[in-house]
């Protein structure tokens, strides 16, 4: 008895690797060349693109053929910004003291969840409650579905500075924050920030280098680290195998973040010509976030949806982020896509793509940063970012040509993410 289970399960095993999946494609989208290529299958073997092949080809009778014959399949999309733990809404102020971990939890698999079915099969977060770091094991773990999740866990700031978790609560309920929950003031405590992080199992570490719009603080601009600081975290980082990402709307904070060796800056938004100059010499992408700019700007006309303090600072600051992005663009600005999903629904962050083109960019430039580019500053560029044989097979179709027609990628028709047909 134990024999036969044993072999029954050998041979579940070997029909569940055995089976292929061919999925003919009216045209495939070659990242690396920006070509469209008409009438290719690709085969998908596990979690793998086995090959690609000329026309349209099929298996045996115990394969699985999928028929995306009328449409454009391309590489899963990349955002390298979210916050896949927590969405915005008029209650998210009083929500730091209603949710539980598990709630939001619970909350994070509708958001991961649309997130992919949207086509976005990798996602970089930066920053959370911590409970991100679980959310991206259990979608590893195939307990939920969701993208694939590189985490900064917490994000680290300083104190009264934009991630820190506290600004504006009353004294006596929240203490007095440090390194572990993310609020460093001296090198020491920087370089403790990121080993805490290490500890807790985060990918990357993300920074809040100046004040933000959406913490209960005055100003949304002003630098909040030294630059020994920024160095301390980024050299720390580095030990770990970490890049660093920062979050910054002023220009002097942006430029210790570049000087200090921060990978990403993300929104950039009073980047100034000279720090646009900088990134390219240090090799810095900027990370837009136009979508959630434009999402601040309009929750900033609702009576009451944001405490006075920050409408005030979204609508000064939301609406400029396209315009920063279109000088950075034109004057050669590394450029990496992300939305800030979170501060906007999750699941829409395809509305980049229509903003980016709106300032200027080509649809294909704007599609390449969101596979070849983020693969690349992820370490993933042999296996994400193109549909290419021994690639994950992490594969999106739209119905037309969305080269022709960017609102298409509004409308992802087809998921696929390692080699699991999420959608159809
Ligand atoms: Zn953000």
């Amino acid at each position: 008895m134990k024999n036969l289970i044993l072999l029954l399960l050998l041979l579940s095993t070997f029909a569940l690797s055995a089976q292929t999946t061919y999925l003919q494609c009216g045209s495939i989208l070659d990242t690396k060349t920006g070509k469209l290529l008409p009438e290719k299958t690709i085969v998908v073997n596990g979690n793998k693109i086995s090959d690609i092949k000329d026309g349209y080809v099929g298996g045996t009778a115990s394969d699985k053929i999928i028929d995306l014959r009328s449409k454009t399949v391309m590489p899963g999309f990349i955002d390298m910004h979210v916050h896949i733990e927590s969405e915005s809404n008029p209650k998210a102020y009083l929500q730091a003291y209603t949710l539980n971990e598990a709630d939001i939890a619970f909350n994070a698999v509708g958001f991961a969840q649309r997130t992919l079915m949207a086509g976005f099969t990798t996602v970089r977060d930066l920053g959370g409650s911590g409970v991100n770091i679980a959310i991206r094991d259990a979608i590893a773990n195939r307990k939920i579905k969701g993208p694939r999740v590189f985490t900064a866990g917490k994000a680290i700031g300083t104190t009264g500075g934009h991630a820190d978790p506290t600004n504006g609560y009353r004294e006596d309920l929240v203490g007095d924050p440090g390194p572990k929950e993310g609020v460093v003031n001296s090198v020491d405590d920087a370089r403790k920030a990121v080993r805490q992080r290490y500890k807790n199992g985060a990918d990357l570490i993300k920074i809040t280098a100046t004040g933000g719009v959406l913490s209960v603080a005055k100003n949304g601009q002003n630098p909040q680290f030294t630059l020994e600081e920024i160095k301390a975290i980024t050299e720390t980082a580095a030990d770990y195998g970490y890049h660093v990402a920062a979050h910054a709307h002023g220009d002097d904070g942006m430029q210790r973040a570049v000087k200090g060796g921060v990978k990403t800056i993300e929104h950039g938004t009073l980047m100034s010509e000279e720090t646009m100059r900088l990134m390219k010499e240090y090799d810095a992408y900027l990370v837009p976030t136009i979508t959630a700019g434009k999402e601040v700007t309009e929750n900033a006309k609702k009576e009451g949806y944001f405490p006075a303090v920050i409408a005030k600072k979204a609508s000064e600051i939301g609406p400029m982020i396209q315009d920063t992005f279109k000088k950075a663009y034109e004057l050669g600005v590394p450029i990496a896509f992300g939305t800030d999903a979170g501060v906007f629904p999750h699941g829409e962050n395809a509305r980049e793509f229509v903003y980016m083109t709106e300032a200027g960019m080509p649809v294909i430039k704007a599609i390449q940063s969101a596979t070849l580019t983020n693969a690349m500053l992820l370490g993933m560029e042999q296996s994400l970012g193109q549909l290419k044989k021994d690639f994950l097979a992490d594969i999106i179709a739209v119905d037309g040509n969305p080269l022709q027609d960017v609102e298409l990628l509004k409308e992802v028709t087809f998921v696929m993410k390692d080699g699991e047909i999420i959608k159809n």
